[in-house]
């Protein structure tokens, strides 16, 4: 655990969190912000920082991530879609140093998902 990271900390249920799902890999959540009606954060326990730092190592966790967003989707009623976002690195707009997937529903979503420059 990274002693300065807030999901870890929510992780290891220091901080609160309104929690979706759960296991002892992955952690679902909802977020504080939320930007859709059904608006969920997937993050693995152990502290990755980034989509940058997935490695052959623990790639199997994001693998684990999708399989838990496909049961999350069946249980939260999201039948007709819903978007899975990963934002990594400054460009990306992380605000999080610690691997998270938002997964998003429970409205139509716009495309593309920035503004044009
Ligand atoms: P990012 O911008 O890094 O992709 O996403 C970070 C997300 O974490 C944001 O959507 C933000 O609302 C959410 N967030 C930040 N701090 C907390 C917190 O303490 N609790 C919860 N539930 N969500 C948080
Ligand atoms: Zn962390």
């Amino acid at each position: 655990m990274m002693s300065d990271c807030i999901f870890c900390k929510i992780a290891a249920g220091e901080i609160p969190s309104t929690k979706v799902y759960e296991d002892d890999i992955v952690l679902a959540f909802k977020d504080l912000e939320p930007q859709a009606p059904t608006h969920v954060l997937l993050i693995p326990k152990a502290h990755i920082a980034s989509a940058a730092e997935i490695t052959p190592e623990n790639s199997a966790l994001v693998a684990h991530i999708f399989e838990v967003a496909a049961k999350l989707a069946k249980e939260l009623r999201l039948d007709n879609g819903f978007r899975v976002v990963n934002n990594c690195g400054e460009d990306g707009m992380q605000s999080v140093q610690h691997l998270h997937f938002h997964m998003l529903g429970g409205k139509k979503m716009g495309w593309p998902p920035y503004p044009a420059n």
